[in-house]
């Protein structure tokens, strides 16, 4: 699978940044980013990083990210940000949460979208849900964009509550859990080592030789791994060793 990740806006500090709050959208936004990234790639995926650091103005920005999306063709595009607007810099005990754009209902990016949202909600994020936007630039630039691509909104950057449970790399592993599963199961993969086959605990379960059927129905981070679910055996493997 081919994928562009980009996280929003320019720097911090720069011109055209994100929203600063609690938290710093264009800080948090890179780090929830290179996670993203680093974890696609292990799952044997190719990456593009579409992110713009050196914009001159925010339709600078817009266009450059347009413009490195535009190199590739992907099956899914995905856009890094975070909500602003939450106005609770004490906390009320309750967080505001996440939510993930698409152009419309019929994006092929939708059941990722929904995923995600669920994902993130899992670790305790209030589910706003997938909202459809047909009015932002990264998701209608172009008639394949309006396809492939998704946004989303982590959590809220002025939200003492959001700030307190966020956390980059688990929000980057829920991201890529909702994009595999809704992407990358069910297709035909193999083990490309001897390698050890767990319980959803992360308890050694066996082993399987090289080459051995390893469809993947589900994946899922077990004690900080990316493993993916072997139906048939119900086991788990760590997602690096299955192409
Ligand atoms: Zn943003």
């Amino acid at each position: 699978m081919k994928i562009n990740v980009h996280a929003g806006h320019n720097p911090d500090e720069k011109i055209a940044c994100g929203a600063v709050g609690l938290i710093k959208e264009s800080t948090q936004a890179r780090k929830v980013k290179g996670y993203v990234i680093k974890y696609l790639k292990a799952a044997g995926h190719t990456v593009y990083d579409c992110t713009c650091n050196n914009g001159t103005s925010q339709s600078d920005v817009l266009n450059k990210i347009g413009r490195k999306c535009n190199e590739h063709i992907v099956d899914i595009d995905i856009s890094i940000h975070f909500n602003s607007g939450a106005n609770d810099r004490n906390g009320n005990g309750k967080n505001t949460g996440t939510e993930v754009y698409v152009y419309d209902k019929s994006s092929d990016s939708y059941k990722a979208a929904e995923n995600i949202c669920k994902e993130i909600a899992k670790l305790g994020f209030t589910n706003r849900g997938v909202k459809t936007r047909n009015d932002l630039y990264v998701l209608n630039r172009t008639a394949p964009a309006r396809k492939k691509a998704l946004l989303v909104e982590c959590c809220f950057v002025d939200d003492k509550d959001d700030a307190n449970l966020y956390n980059a790399k688990k929000m980057a592993q829920a991201i890529v859990i909702g994009i595999l599963n809704a992407f990358d199961s069910g297709i035909k993969k193999y083990s490309t080592r001897k390698i050890n086959t767990f319980n959803v605990k992360g308890e050694k379960v066996g082993s399987i030789t090289k080459g051995t059927t390893c469809n993947a129905d589900m994946y899922r981070f077990i004690n900080g791994y990316l493993m993916a679910h072997r139906k048939k055996n119900d086991n788990w493997v760590k997602a690096k060793y299955i192409r």
